[in-house]
């Protein structure tokens, strides 16, 4: 059999397969409904420098947010991750911990980098992968891939960054570049099992990324509704509409509620106003007040 044709059949057969895997239900997790996922990316930052007494303060105020309906998350700078998780224990806050980044071999002479394992003893459950800063600085598609591979592989939940630049918005190829960051990243991941709990895809337009511009309502609704398509070539579309699709780029606590009343929207990733929190705590009440009007309404995200 030509090498084509072999291709071919074993491409038919593995979307076969995420196809059953996509629609099987996840038993451990048979109830479970998509909840509004609201993350905070601190990037090379940290409430009040990272201090002992910020980070409680943090976690005091993140605790005091009603919840309900909504899933926190934080990635700290990876040397915080264990005093974060621990001041969030401390206050009673359910937030999980995330890693910014991690490397796609399980460990070795990388200098420099973190491995899933370490992050995982550290204390986070999730980790950030192909943010627009780490592709900025050369992470190729391939390298996003493998990362969220070792991600999953290693047990924790990701959430994959992806999103267009403004040149890309300008001369058309928004779809085109979010095809190819998608499809690559997620390529033969459903043979992995994740279920749509443990993974989430973060729509970041890069031209709204710290520079104050929300991308309009009906961009965030047509780019995340095509994430979501993309994503069910790979997983199937039962296991694509539980599939957390967040919107990060400039979020504050006044758009945050405008950002997640967008159907197809499940969540904000949240950079620079993470860092405040009260901020951060005004913005997860926008979320619990979504997920409070989309239980009304008999739905979810
Ligand atoms: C980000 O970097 O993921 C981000 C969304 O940043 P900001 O909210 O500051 O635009």
């Amino acid at each position: 059999m030509a090498e084509l044709e072999l291709d071919q059949l074993v491409n038919v057969v593995l979307r076969r397969v995420a196809d059953r895997l996509g629609q099987t239900p996840d038993r451990s997790r048979d109830e479970w409904q998509p909840a509004l996922l609201v993350a905070g990316n601190w990037k090379m930052n940290a409430p009040g420098g990272g201090a002992g007494e910020a980070l409680v303060e943090f976690a005091s105020h993140l605790a005091l947010a009603p919840q309900t309906g909504v899933d926190t998350l934080v990635f700290p700078p990876a040397t915080l991750i264990s005093s974060v998780r621990s001041a969030l224990a401390g206050a009673g806050a359910s937030t999980e911990v995330g890693s910014q980044d991690l490397h796609w071999e399980p460990s070795g002479a990388h200098t420099g980098e973190v491995s899933a394992d370490l992050v995982l003893a550290a204390g986070a459950t999730w980790t950030l992968v192909g943010h627009s800063e780490r592709r900025a600085a050369g992470e190729t598609h391939d390298q996003v891939k493998a990362k969220l591979h070792r991600a999953v592989a290693s047990g924790l939940s990701a959430v994959l960054c992806v999103g267009e630049g403004l040149d890309d918005r300008t001369n058309g190829s928004t779809f085109r570049v979010l095809r190819v960051q998608v499809q690559t990243a997620l390529a033969g991941l459903a043979l992995r099992g994740v279920t749509p709990g443990r993974m989430a895809i973060a729509y970041e337009p890069v031209w709204a990324i710290g520079t104050g511009r929300v991308a309009e309502p009906a961009q965030i609704d047509e780019a995340c509704a095509f994430i979501r398509t993309v994503a069910g070539e790979e997983f199937g579309a039962a296991w694509a509409s539980r599939l957390r699709v967040l919107y990060g780029g400039s979020v504050t606590e006044e758009s945050a509620a405008d950002i997640l009343a967008i159907d197809q929207v499940g969540g904000l990733l949240v950079g620079g106003a993470s860092l405040s929190p009260k901020r951060f705590a005004a913005i997860v009440e926008a979320g619990a007040a979504r997920a409070q009007n989309l239980s009304a309404q008999g739905g979810g995200s």
